[in-house]
């Protein structure tokens, strides 16, 4: 391995990002953020596309835009119409090229709640530019997470509810048996066409109820043997 002495960098390198592990001092060193789109049949309906199972498609996030559990999501620039989208969040301890469907689940160390945080106002102008996704997904703190929980711990949850609530009420709600493309799927699917390193997430769609929120708002997702997230748009 090639040392590298701090003063040879020509400024500051980027520090790790990690998420924490439930029930341990140990973190998740976050890679590639992979994102999933239209994964739930009502919400492509809800966003006006066809629901039948069309090959997946997927978006990327940064890993320096995560933002830590227990923190506040700050209401980004430069958007009038910033939704909430409520996912599973799928996190990769071995990476691969071409990984069969039948050894994808080996691949997966854990899972998190997290939120696809979307300026819709500017991904609405970008998808009818033709144009690339970034300004409206990839943003500073676009991707809250909670602690990760180890699938040696929960196993690897493929039904069960997923919803949010804004203020206590029910804006999402969906069960992971909806999702079109399944966690193996995607991963077997991804590893076609990047090499899916350790400490990849992949948020693995959203449910149908997406929706607008607003400074002050607090926030409550829950996946179903996973875990809950909560915070306040500030
Ligand atoms: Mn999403």
């Amino acid at each position: 391995m090639n040392v590298v002495s701090p003063a040879q960098y020509v400024v500051t390198p980027p520090s790790v990002t990690t998420l924490p592990v439930q029930g341990s001092e140990k973190l998740f060193p976050v890679h590639r953020i992979y994102c999933i789109g239209r994964n739930y049949a009502a919400h492509a309906i809800e966003m006006g596309h066809d629901p039948n199972r069309e090959p997946p498609f997927f978006f990327l996030k940064m890993p320096d835009q995560v933002v830590q559990p227990g923190k506040d999501f700050p209401y980004p620039a430069k958007s009038s119409d910033v939704h909430h989208e409520i996912e599973l969040v799928v996190a990769i301890k071995k990476g691969g090229k071409n990984i069969p469907l039948d050894k994808a689940l080996e691949h997966v160390y854990g899972y998190g709640v997290g939120l696809d945080m979307t300026r819709r106002d500017l991904q609405g102008e970008a998808k009818k530019l033709g144009r690339p996704w970034e300004i409206g997904k990839a943003f500073e703190a676009s991707a809250p997470c909670t602690a990760l929980v180890p699938a040696e711990k929960i196993g690897h949850p493929d039904k069960g509810a997923v919803w949010l609530k804004v203020n206590d009420k029910t804006a999402q709600e969906g069960d992971l048996n909806q999702m079109i493309w399944k966690v193996p799927e995607m991963i077997s699917y991804l590893s076609e066409y990047f090499e899916l390193q350790p400490g990849d997430l992949i948020m693995s769609g959203t449910p149908a109820g997406v929706g607008p929120v607003k400074k002050g708002d607090k926030l409550h997702g829950h996946v179903d043997g996973v875990g809950d997230l909560k915070l306040t748009v500030s």
